[in-house]
């Protein structure tokens, strides 16, 4: 069994990294992925715990991506380099997050509105990773509304008053720089795309196309028939069925390292399947 959906404590997860290969571990994971949003920082950490315990740590992250008017989140597997195609765009992600999160603040004040930015900032415990979600918690504590997904219809959310975009990303261009980067790029929890049917197997087509290797399956929130369905369309467009918890930790209490809520198992093979699509020279 293995777990190819992790986060920490270097994205919005309560676990540090290197406690994710004990958790894997404990489970009887063979291997473990950690793939914190946007970010490879875990990284060393986490190897150096799995190499400890004997256990496979697979380096990843899963990256916000903007797909049509929808959003996308991608996993990338087999990147851990300092720098590199894939390394440095997530460096300029994190720039440009930190560029938009002020421009928001500033927004706020204009708006007349509450919550410093300072607030927001000790809110996400670090200013790289501060989210709307966090404005959304300190707006909602000095009453300016009710809860986040209120503050996020009345203010925050795409074409609200306090709206400032960020930096668009492609899964395509993942894609493109994970393979340049020797590593592969798959579609997580596909069902977030927000399509059925023949709608979300032409989405995932074209994400193939787009040099997608695999999409995420086995998810830990998904039910058996929706994994099969994944299963299914992942076999007819040639690509990975991969699988993964999605653990947060206290974040997501539901879902455990492996066993999600108790019915993941993600077979020790989709680990091999994902090598055999990295690109050769790597
Ligand atoms: P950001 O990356 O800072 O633009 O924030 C995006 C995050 O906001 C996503 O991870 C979503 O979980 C969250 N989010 C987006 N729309 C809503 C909404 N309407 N209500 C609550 N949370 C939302
Ligand atoms: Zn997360
Ligand atoms: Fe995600
Ligand atoms: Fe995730």
């Amino acid at each position: 069994m293995i777990d190819l959906h992790t986060h920490s404590t270097m994205s919005d997860g309560t676990d540090p990294p290197e406690r994710i290969p004990e958790l894997a571990a404990a489970a009887q994971c063979a291997a473990v992925a950690l793939t914190d949003h946007d970010t490879l920082i875990g990284l060393p950490a986490a190897r150096q715990r799995a190499d400890q315990l004997g256990i496979r740590l697979v380096p990843g992250c899963e990256v916000s991506c903007a797909y049509g008017t929808a959003s996308a989140h991608v996993l990338v597997y087999f990147v851990d380099a300092e720098h590199g195609p894939l390394p440095d765009e997530l460096v300029r992600l994190r720039r440009d997050r930190v560029a938009r999160n002020r421009r928001l603040a500033d927004r706020l004040v204009e708006l007349g509105l509450p919550g410093d930015y300072e607030e927001v900032v000790a809110e996400a415990s670090a200013e790289e990773r501060v989210g709307r979600p966090h404005f959304g918690a300190v707006l909602t504590r000095h009453g300016a509304a009710t809860s986040v997904a209120d503050a996020f219809d009345r203010w925050l959310g795409d074409g609200r008053p306090a709206h400032v975009p960020k930096a668009r990303v492609e899964p395509a261009l993942v894609a493109r720089l994970a393979r340049a980067s020797g590593g592969v790029a798959v579609l997580a929890h596909p069902l977030s795309l927000g399509l059925t049917g023949d709608a979300l197997s032409a989405a995932v087509g074209e994400l193939a196309e787009a040099g997608l290797v695999g999409i995420e399956a086995i998810y830990g929130r998904y039910s058996p028939p929706e994994r099969a369905m994944l299963r299914d369309l992942a076999r007819r467009h040639d690509l990975v069925a991969t699988g993964g918890s999605d653990h947060h930790g206290a974040t997501k209490p539901d879902l455990t390292v492996g066993t999600g809520r108790g019915d993941l198992k993600v077979p020790d093979e989709v680990l091999a399947r994902l090598e055999d699509r990295r690109p050769a020279f790597a």
